[in-house]
């Protein structure tokens, strides 16, 4: 795996795949800086040899060239971040690139306009990919959050470089920690899995059934489990056409000797509110009218019990509605738990869509190993696919 420390970029023009796209509020200032902030190691690396930066990126779903979505809004608050001037130019691809690019001294910075102005980037087209990799002359792939897309920036663009093309530190970073988990973490290896569909994280639990000791279970999903094993879960969430599927996994899991771990006691509101009426129940006797919404005090003991064993954590997905402040108890409990373990000395990742909004919003973000900075990415690195991304570099 070539990394940036394989490379000496002392007048090379670096050109880099970053994951600039940021959430802009209504004036177009940025709202959370984190993956700007998370590819300076990168940027700052390479300056710091003696190259220049190409960076290239693109912003939300424009259709065409539209001004909303300019990287120009971006410019003042990279430049903040990274401590150094950032050029712009208007376009990712042309003859005002290509100048802007050739001008670029040992030093300089320069950000590329939105790759996405151009249909040619998420069709992966040939000719747009060689366009970009005429600019420069290292390709560095540092977009985790757009890794798992073969789109002409991430994968193609990298066969224009089969010497010189590597991950920068924040790719890097993402790989080792889902290696971590999947390979060659320390044992007992536990995998929480929380969230509201069995059906979005089936792929994951079956691949994952390989690689841990332990699995937890817990959120929405958990109901169709009880379910399928004759529980009684009220109105709690259910895909009824998925209790077969549910009956599946515990059988492979006990084959494969994975203990899986299942709420027992839930908390029950009478409605799907955050004022609702609630009362704690036993996980198998939801009360008619009833939903489970948060894991109950004897589910939060026994899972802080396994996760206090475990020396490699992996957690996607909260244990209940956590965005409710009423219901997020159990979320916040396991947050503590893995904050501890890790404290003591376990390999923790966060990774996946609701569960890095769960941990930043409760203050987690520090007192875990790692947080994943891509969503769509992560799910599928769990669920066993090599993303193209990093196939592209690996090759
Ligand atoms: P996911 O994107 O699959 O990780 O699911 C996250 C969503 O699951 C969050 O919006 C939670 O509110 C939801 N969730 C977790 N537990 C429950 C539950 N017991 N009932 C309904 N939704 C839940």
């Amino acid at each position: 795996m070539k990394t940036l420390n394989d490379f000496n970029f002392k007048n090379k023009k670096a050109l880099i795949r970053v994951d600039f796209n940021v959430p802009l509020n209504e004036k177009f200032e940025v709202t959370d800086a984190t993956r700007i902030v998370s590819a300076k190691p990168t940027i700052i690396k390479i300056l710091e040899d003696g190259g220049s930066c190409i960076l290239m990126s693109h912003l939300g779903r424009p259709k065409g060239v539209q001004d909303e979505f300019s990287l120009r809004h971006i410019v003042k608050e990279t430049e903040n971040i990274l401590g150094v001037k950032v050029k712009f130019v208007s376009e990712c691809v042309g003859e005002q690139a290509r100048i802007a690019a050739a001008n670029l001294q040992p030093g300089e910075v320069l950000l590329l306009e939105n790759l996405r102005f151009h249909k040619e980037e998420e069709a992966g087209d040939r000719g747009f990919s060689e366009k970009l990799a005429k600019l420069g002359d290292i390709y560095v792939n540092d977009a985790f959050g757009t890794a798992h897309r073969a789109h002409a920036s991430t994968t193609i663009i990298a066969d224009f470089f089969p010497k010189s093309k590597c991950f920068g530190y924040l790719l890097a970073q993402e790989i080792e920690s889902i290696d971590k988990v999947m390979k060659t973490g320390e044992k007992p290896v536990l995998a929480v899995l929380g969230g509201a569909k069995v059906s979005s994280k089936i792929t994951i639990i079956e691949n994952i059934l390989d690689k841990v000791d332990h699995l937890i279970i817990g959120g929405g999903m958990s109901f169709t489990f009880i379910k399928a094993q004759g529980g009684k879960i009220g109105n709690s969430i259910c895909e009824d056409d998925k209790m077969d599927l549910a009956l599946d996994i515990l059988k492979k899991a006990k084959a494969k000797n994975v203990q899986v771990h299942i709420p027992v006691d839930v908390i029950a509101a009478d409605a799907f509110s955050n004022d609702a009426n609630t009362q704690v129940v036993d996980i198998n006797e939801i009360p008619d009218g009833w939903e489970g919404v948060d894991a109950g005090p004897k589910s939060i003991k026994l899972f802080h019990d396994v996760v206090m064993k475990s020396k490699t954590i992996l957690w996607n997905g909260p244990l209940g509605v956590f965005e409710m402040e009423s219901f997020a108890k159990g979320t916040i409990a396991l947050g503590n738990s893995i904050a501890e373990a890790t404290k003591n000395g376990a390999f923790s990742l966060v990774g996946g869509g609701d569960s890095v909004a769960a941990v930043k919003q409760f203050g987690f973000e520090n007192k875990v190993s790692y947080v994943s900075t891509g969503g769509g990415a992560m799910l599928e690195s769990l669920e066993g696919i090599v993303l193209p991304g990093i196939a592209a570099i690996i090759e």
